[in-house]
């Protein structure tokens, strides 16, 4: 079909609002939450349900045209960001919680329903949605199922994919598949498990099927203020090895709480602290009480200056507020911010903080550290300019030396962002080409022309020799859609 006939025939499908094709329309789709990496769509598609959604996938097949879908675009590995040619395939219209079933625990919502919306409509049955990241205001449950997303309280209640009961999804070629049956442990191959944290790899999740968990009887909220960031992870690599178990555990550092304090987001954080522990303990009363004593006898034996616990709900509210808002705080330092992301073994938390302290002031670059401590998901963010090239090398190079020195720990390269199109060529430091040329086998089967989310998570050939560009940067016009062997 000729460009403009099925431009007209998606405009026909989607209707004005679901179909954007003027430069100022699609520039917002352009990236990510990774400014760095950008690529205008050839089109942005805002299908407002799951038919509409496999009709334009239908026709897309047709012509050979990929597809990098999209949520709200918070992720901050290029996930989302398109590549030369593709069109943007976005959830935001699909907003409807279409059931929350109390007497089972589950809520059955559209892909591109807001974290927190989910949380907020279960709270009047009593119940509550746990993954809950740090975006929640903002990212969609599809974009987290996508990436396995974690949150503050994954170190108790698990990401993504502890929750997940079901999806209905949307193949390459726009044929509706049906993974909700109501199952706990479902019959025949656990597909629904490989598509969890598959990054739009495979298709186009569009409804899912959530568990739902009972709002604990007592919440506490502890807030530890430490002289040092290293005394601050040693206490949380201890507590970790006694066996405790507070909901969430989360470390902001100086500067996170200096920006946070001169925000909006202002939690009455000490300013006289070089680290804080933020920390949540839930279940019965009595069950809270035994261990928040405990947990306060042990952060005094680290060195907590003083700590407290918030004496009321808004309290509680401010405090995690000031957590969930340190990102959009560190905007005062500088006009982007990188945020790395690194999965590091718990028991090494401060050495690998303390490497990526030393990485950035190396390469003179302003690094501030909030992060879930209780998954050892560290997250050293650097504030940056993008429009000054030689920072941005530096950004890169720093982003690249932080991930090297974790795996070389034994830890991961990602922690809970993803790999998306960012850290796609260093798989390789994890995985040998063979256990590649696995991962990518499913790939061949589920979407044999590669056309869903094109670039992104698999290396299929080069991983190597792309990283031994220094800094890496990947190049968008290396991947224009033909990424990998079509093994047709
Ligand atoms: C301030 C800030 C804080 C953050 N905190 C956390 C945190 O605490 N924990 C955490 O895990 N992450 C965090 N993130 C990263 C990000 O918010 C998560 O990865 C989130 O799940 C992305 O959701 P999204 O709707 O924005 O997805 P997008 O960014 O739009 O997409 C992410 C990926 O999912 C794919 N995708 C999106 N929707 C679908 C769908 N319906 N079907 C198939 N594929 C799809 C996309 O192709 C892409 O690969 C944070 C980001 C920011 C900016």
């Amino acid at each position: 079909m000729e460009s403009n006939a099925l431009a007209k025939e998606l405009r026909r499908i989607l209707g004005a609002e679901g179909f954007l094709e003027s430069v100022p329309q699609r520039l917002s789709y352009e990236s990510d939450g990774l400014g760095i990496l950008r690529e205008l769509p050839q089109w942005v598609l805002l299908p407002s349900d799951t038919e509409e959604t496999a009709k334009c996938m239908a026709l897309l097949a047709d012509e050979g045209i990929s597809i990098a879908p999209r949520g709200a675009g918070t992720g901050l590995s290029g996930g989302a960001t398109p590549i030369a040619g593709g069109v943007s395939l976005v959830t935001t219209r699909m907003r409807r919680i279409l059931e929350i079933d109390p007497e089972n625990r589950t809520a059955r919502v559209q892909a591109g329903v807001i974290n927190a919306e989910l949380t907020r409509a279960a709270e009047r049955h009593g119940l509550f949605y746990a993954p809950d990241p740090s975006s929640q205001m903002a990212c969609t449950l599809g974009g987290n199922f996508a990436e396995n997303s974690g949150g503050p309280h994954g170190f108790k209640y698990g990401q993504t994919s502890r929750h997940v009961r079901g999806a209905l999804w949307v193949n390459h070629l726009g044929e509706i598949i049906d993974l909700t049956e109501p199952a706990v442990d479902p019959a025949g191959l656990d597909v629904l498990g490989l598509l969890v944290g598959s990054e739009g790899m495979f298709g186009m999740a569009t409804e899912l099927v959530f568990d739902l968990i009972p709002i604990p009887e007592s919440t506490e909220t502890l807030l530890a203020i430490f002289p040092t960031l290293t005394a601050a992870c040693e206490s949380v690599t201890d507590l970790i090895a006694k066996g405790m178990q507070p909901s969430a555990i989360e470390i902001l550092d100086r500067l996170t709480i200096e920006a946070v304090e001169k925000s909006v987001f202002a939690a009455g954080y000490p300013s006289d602290a070089e680290a804080v522990l933020l920390m949540d303990v839930d279940g019965t009363a009595n069950e809270v009480c035994d261990e928040v004593h405990n947990l306060q006898k042990l952060l005094k034996v680290h060195g907590a200056m003083e700590q407290r616990s918030a004496s009321s709900e808004e309290e509680r509210r401010k405090l995690w507020a000031g957590r969930k808002g340190a990102y959009g705080a560190m905007g005062r330092s500088a006009p982007d911010l990188y945020v790395a992301d690194v999965g590091a073994p718990r028991m090494r938390l401060a050495e690998i903080v303390q490497i990526a302290t030393d990485i950035c002031a190396e390469l003179d670059l302003l690094c501030s550290n909030v992060f879930h401590a209780g998954d050892g998901n560290l997250h050293p963010n650097i504030s940056y300019d993008r429009r000054d090239s030689d920072q941005v090398r530096r950004v890169l190079l720093a982003g690249q030396r932080i991930m090297e020195a974790c795996v070389e720990r034994g830890g991961s390269l990602t922690g809970e962002h993803g790999v998306g199109l960012e850290k796609r060529d260093h798989m390789c430091l994890m995985f040998t080409d063979e256990d590649l040329a696995a991962q990518d086998l499913p790939r061949q089967a589920l979407d044999p022309n590669r056309r869903m989310n094109p670039g992104k998570m698999l290396p299929v050939r080069g991983c190597r020799e792309m990283r031994t560009r220094s800094p890496y940067l990947p190049g968008m016009a290396e991947y224009d859609g033909q990424y990998g062997e079509d093994p047709a």
